[in-house]
This record gives C-alpha cells, sequence and structure tokens, in this order.
C-alpha cells in the first residue's frame, strides 16, 4: 500500500529523479530544452496524455514531480523513440519517461486507476515467484486491482480459455529459478546504489 507523499517527499524525490536522470548517458542536457515542441508534434500518442512530453520536461524543470506522476503521460508512452531522435537538444525523452515509471512504481505513485502500472508491478512479481509469465494468475489479480466487476464479465470466456488449455491452470517454473532471482537481486541492490 502506498503511503501519503507529503509536499517534502516530493522535494526529496524530485532529487532521486534527477540523480537518475543524470546518471543516463546525456541526461544532464534536460537543462538545453528550448520547448521548441518538436518531441511533443512528433510523438504518436499525445494526444491522449493529460500533459505532452514537452510539458513534462517543462514541469520537471519546475520541480513538479508530483504533477509528473500523477498524470498519465509516462504509462501511454510507447517507447516508439520518435521524440527522442528528432530532439534538437539531444535530449533522452524515452528514457527519462522509463525513469519516471520506474520512480513511479518504486514510490507507488501513479495515475490513480491506471491499469498499465498494476500490470507492470504484478507481472514482475511473477516473474520472480516462477521465472516467467503466469497469464492466469496476471490477469485475475490485474482485474481483482483494478475493476473486480470486469472480472466477473469475463468469467466465462477465462473459464472457456482454461478448457481449452489457452490458459494454464497451474503456473510453469522454469529451471535455474535461483540463479535468476540472484540476477534479479544483484540489479536491485545496483540500482538502490
Ligand atoms: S523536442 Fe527537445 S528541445 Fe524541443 S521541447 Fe521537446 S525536449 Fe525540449
Ligand atoms: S517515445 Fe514515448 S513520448 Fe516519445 S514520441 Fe514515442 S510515445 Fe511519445
Amino acid at each position: 500500500m502506498a503511503k501519503a507523499i507529503t509536499r517534502k517527499d516530493l522535494s526529496y524525490l524530485g532529487e532521486v529523479f534527477l540523480r537518475h536522470v543524470q546518471a543516463i548517458p546525456g541526461g544532464e542536457k534536460i537543462k538545453l530544452c528550448i520547448q521548441c515542441g518538436t518531441c511533443s508534434g512528433s510523438c504518436p500518442t499525445s494526444y491522449a496524455m493529460d500533459y505532452t512530453p514537452r510539458e513534462i520536461i517543462a514541469a520537471l524543470r519546475a520541480g513538479q514531480l508530483g504533477k509528473v506522476l500523477e498524470s498519465n503521460t509516462v504509462w501511454l508512452c510507447a517507447s516508439c523513440y520518435y521524440c527522442t531522435v528528432r530532439c534538437p537538444s539531444g535530449i533522452k525523452l524515452t528514457d527519462i519517461m522509463y525513469e519516471l515509471k520506474r520512480l513511479g512504481i518504486e514510490y507507488g505513485l501513479y495515475v490513480r486507476g491506471g491499469m498499465t502500472p498494476v500490470l507492470s508491478t504484478t507481472f514482475l512479481d511473477i516473474v520472480d515467484r516462477y521465472g516467467r509469465n503466469f497469464e492466469t494468475e496476471l490477469l485475475v489479480r490485474l482485474f481483482l486491482r483494478t475493476d473486480p466487476l470486469k472480472l466477473l464479465g469475463t468469467a466465462p470466456l477465462g473459464l472457456r480459455l482454461l478448457r481449452r488449455r489457452r490458459l494454464p491452470l497451474l503456473p510453469e517454473r522454469i529451471k535455474g529459478r535461483n540463479d535468476l532471482a540472484k540476477m534479479l537481486q544483484h540489479v536491485r541492490e545496483r540500482e538502490a546504489a
């Protein structure tokens, strides 16, 4: 359960986030944004975003991390890299969107009711346990956390898929799951450092 975030927390997270961005090769270029809007004009999903990529960069530079994380923008980024290759200041917007997603998941700060962050955290939890995805559990947990009524509506379809073995009844575990767990632990420790 995410704790209530205070203004002080957001200011701390803003500093954490800027350190993450500066760790991306070329990440310090965020200061060079000229607000030309090329990124927003190039973005195939900006029409549905609460804030366009240009507005996200402006908000980050103004220290408005809360506004950024509570928007749907990062979760609608399709990682197409179009903004990144067209930015005249060489700003790596796509990598910044990834950092924002990571930060949002880590601190439980993301758009309320959004399915994508829940899908992402649930998927990672399942891969942690089995070493691979288990679609049946993923779907049930996703609907329970975002829209339990939809679970009831899709139950007949789910049961048909289970009967026809299009969905697995039990999870499969990969060989060497302990090795994978060690690798993931190592990555987490490095990220934390
Ligand atoms: S294209 Fe680059 S310089 Fe232009 S608004 Fe977007 S991030 Fe800023
Ligand atoms: S990488 Fe994301 S933000 Fe950039 S143009 Fe593609 S969808 Fe838009």
